[in-house]
């Protein structure tokens, strides 16, 4: 119950452990198509360019920036928790000057902000921010920000690497034009793939570019041919074939679970979880309306003079792993996930069992 990775269904694992086979393999070119077309069911979006990055949610984030930054663009990136920082840092290294929209942690990205800072930097080319913020809890208004990137002539880049599966992601209802997530979140799939995807206006400013992207591995329109060829497809890398087996299996029970109903169960475990710890006197740090059902950053009480030593006794005497606080709010506070198959009632009695025995509530 940490902030990933999350519990892996037994039938996942069992996918993963299918005979290995070419990642040319007709059979296996089949099965690529399905994790595309179950890729844009999750995603709630008709993009054609729609596949899972080999590599984890970071490198997600890293194909989206690469990809869309060229030297002496400008990109405004909001920065309300640890990944929108990480944002700054890869619009950096790309050579682009990033614009700082800073929100105290555990609140949401102000669009009020976002709009001056449209406003100011008319030659802004993207609008980054995260969706779902991991290191806080932190669920921030995807729909206004796009909103309003779109009335500047600017370009999206959106984090969801905690918030796909878990709360509704809608990328073309939003107009998001580039989305990276990760395998190990609310999708419960083992960490290692980020499925990404670029809409017309990111394609078609990736098709603009005046410089090569830098990144060999993660230039799109390398990796494109591997992934969409029609007819034929060829070599780019050794896609890691048991990992889009587990991937393909976890996004076939999403789609069986449905959308919606998963983001139901995620909220109301979210909900019982709440109540329990409140109970025992943990208070949130995030308000009502601002907070991921999937991740839960509780303030401690009084009681708990030693944080990390209780942390330590959850999973030594439980086996239960609970996540510390990040950057500002370590020693402050604890993250406790609820992500994909983790968000049932047996992990929210074990979690709420646990801690009366230990805290001796
Ligand atoms: C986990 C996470 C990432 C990075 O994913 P990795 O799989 O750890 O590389 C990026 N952004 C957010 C919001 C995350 O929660």
């Amino acid at each position: 119950m940490g902030p990933g990775p999350s519990d892996v269904p037994r039938r996942i694992l069992d996918a993963m452990a299918r005979p290995t086979i070419g990642h040319l393999d007709p059979e296996f070119i089949a099965l690529m198509d399905e994790i595309k077309a179950l890729l844009r069911f999750a995603f709630q979006t008709e993009n054609a360019l729609t596949f899972p990055v080999s590599a984890p949610g970071s490198a997600g984030m890293e194909t989206c920036f690469v990809n869309l930054v060229e030297p002496g663009d400008t990109v405004i990136v909001c920065v309300n928790g640890v990944f929108g920082g990480r944002m700054v840092e890869n619009v950096k290294r790309c050579g682009g000057v990033p614009v700082i929209v800073n929100d105290e942690w555990g609140q949401p990205v102000d669009p009020q902000k976002v709009e001056e800072a449209l406003k100011a930097n008319p030659q802004a080319k993207i609008l980054a921010f995260v969706h779902a913020e991991t290191s806080t809890g932190v669920l921030s208004d995807a729909k206004t920000l796009c909103a309003l990137a779109q009335n500047h002539d600017c370009l999206t880049i959106m984090d969801a690497v905690t918030s796909l599966g878990g709360v509704p992601v809608k990328i073309d209802e939003w107009g998001v034009d580039a989305v990276y997530s990760g395998s190990q979140k609310c999708l419960s799939v083992p960490p290692g793939l980020s499925p990404i995807s670029f809409g017309p206006r990111a394609i078609a400013a990736l098709e603009a570019r005046t410089t090569p992207v830098q990144s060999w591995f993660l230039d799109l329109s390398l990796v494109m041919n591997y992934w969409q060829g029609e007819g034929g497809r060829s070599y780019h890398h050794t896609a890691p074939i048991n990992a889009m087996y587990g991937l393909h299996e976890g996004l076939l029970m999403l789609h069986e679970e449905g959308l919606e109903a998963a983001f139901a169960r995620h909220q109301s475990q979210h909900a019982d979880l709440r109540d329990g710890l409140e109970a025992l006197d943990f208070s949130f740090l995030v308000a009502p309306q601002y907070r991921l059902p999937q991740l839960n950053t509780v303030r401690f009480p009084a009681r708990v003079s030693d944080e990390a030593a209780v942390r330590k006794a959850l999973l030594e005497n439980h086996h239960l792993e609970i996540g510390a606080g990040l950057g500002a709010l370590a020693g402050k506070v604890w993250r406790i996930g609820l992500m994909g198959a983790s968000a049932c009632p047996q992990n929210v009695q074990k979690c709420l069992g646990a801690l009366e025995e230990e805290l001796g509530a």
